[in-house]
């Protein structure tokens, strides 16, 4: 057993460690914290180099090393969430003894705050597109086997692009492949699609060129960002989601994770903003689930509805937020998310204060 490196910043800090046997590499990380989840740590390894991003509250840890020796492409993570232990096991390509696990590359070992670090891209394959609406669609993207990342729930990516010469960035939320199929994530280890829910815009600059894309072509995703924390739905009785357009992405991730781990949770209601009855996204499957689980409810409202609409109408108010917002029992723990256009999250946060909501008992989702 060598030991390759040890903690720089004394003994709270995180290490990393390394042992092999005939076949197998083994890269240990030890966090020294307790709340570490197979989406605490985001790996990468192309050729001979190998990165991992261990995210411990709101600081970023990087391994970051030249290996040795070839190593396969895929690898297996396990996380030993007591001890906040992340081990790595990867398989040698020959059966040799490595005498050193490498050289480290820039940054490693290093532990700085998440905000000062850059974003990372890798490389993902368009595996499926699927309209939804009029003008949304679902896209299903592939993680290269030699990564392993997993978007939290709340949190977006980027989508990065190079459109005539120059790269295009832009935020998207990753969402499950449907509200009605059995919840897994976080649980369910080397997963490696991602879905999103994406409106293109005619004359927008990215949206055109997403949906340009053929299945198999490529587009680059970047870690995970965000502040939402699934650690705000603990305990929770009453969930509200506050969603206009798009701004339902965010929910759908939210929605499920509170429907199947939040045991005390009594109700969980969406009011959702759209133009039309033609923009809302999976409405069916929103009534249907709302059908399955007498927990949830669903409302729609419609700012452009045509005459035969029978159901709620216009922009967000204090009169439909008042009425929606009755929690099921006095003294309830209660809490709101709201996302969509700025001017309608501005709007809505503001009326949330003026009927008295604490600033704890709101997210808003905002770039
Ligand atoms: P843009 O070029 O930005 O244009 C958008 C629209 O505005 C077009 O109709 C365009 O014609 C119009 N427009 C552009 N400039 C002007 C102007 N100067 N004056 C008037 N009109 C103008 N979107 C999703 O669909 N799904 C998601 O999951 C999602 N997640 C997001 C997460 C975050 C954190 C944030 C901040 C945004 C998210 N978005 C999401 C929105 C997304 O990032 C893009 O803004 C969106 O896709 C539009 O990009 P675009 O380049 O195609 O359009
Ligand atoms: P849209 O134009 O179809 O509008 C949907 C509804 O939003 C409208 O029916 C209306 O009720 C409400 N709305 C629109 N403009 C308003 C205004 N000025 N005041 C009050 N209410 C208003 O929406 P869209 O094209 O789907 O856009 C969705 C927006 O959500 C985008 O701006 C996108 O960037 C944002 N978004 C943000 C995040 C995030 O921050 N995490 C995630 C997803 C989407």
């Amino acid at each position: 057993r060598v030991t390759d490196t040890l903690a720089k910043e004394g003994p709270s800090s995180p290490s990393y460690d390394w042992f092999q046997t005939d076949s197998v590499v083994t890269i240990v990380i030890y966090t020294k914290q307790k709340d570490i989840g197979l989406d605490s740590v985001i790996i990468d390894h192309q050729d001979d180099s190998f990165r991992a991003e261990t995210i411990i509250k709101d600081y970023s840890y990087l391994v970051h090393i030249g290996l040795s020796h070839e190593v396969q492409e895929d690898f297996s993570v396990r996380v030993v969430e007591n001890v906040g232990k992340i081990e790595i096991i990867l398989k040698k390509r020959e059966k040799t003894s490595w005498k050193c696990l490498g050289h480290p590359l820039e940054n490693d070992n290093s532990l700085v705050p998440k905000k000062d670090t850059g974003l990372y891209y890798r490389k993902c394959q368009l595996i499926s597109k699927e309209e939804v609406t009029h003008d949304t669609k679902l896209f299903c993207v592939m993680l290269p086997p030699s990564t392993h990342l997993q978007v939290p729930t709340g949190q977006h990516v980027y989508l990065k692009l190079t459109i005539t010469g120059t790269e295009i960035v832009k935020p998207y939320t990753p969402v499950s492949n449907s509200l009605l199929s059995e919840f897994k994530e976080p649980v369910l280890p080397n997963n490696k699609y991602i879905y999103f829910l994406i409106k293109i815009y005619p004359t927008g600059l990215f949206t055109p060129e997403l949906d340009h894309l053929q299945i198999g072509d490529f587009v680059s995703v970047s870690s995970p960002e965000g502040n939402f924390k699934v650690s705000k739905l603990q305990e929770l009785e009453d969930l509200f989601l506050l969603a206009a357009g798009t701004g339902f992405t965010p929910m759908v991730k939210i929605l499920n994770y509170a429907l199947t781990y939040i045991p005390c949770l009594r109700k969980v209601k969406l009011m959702f903003f759209n133009k039309t009855e033609d923009d809302i996204i999976w409405r069916s499957q929103l009534e249907k689930l709302a059908f399955r689980d007498k927990r949830f409810d669903v409302e729609f409202v419609l700012s452009a509805p045509t005459s035969d609409w029978n159901g709620k109408q216009g922009h967000i108010s204090p009169a439909l937020l008042s009425d929606f917002l009755k929690a099921s029992l006095d003294k309830s723990k209660v809490l709101i998310c709201i996302c969509g256009p700025t001017p309608f999250t501005e709007e809505g946060i503001r009326l949330l204060h003026d009927l008295n909501f604490s600033k704890d008992e709101i997210h808003s989702f905002t770039a």
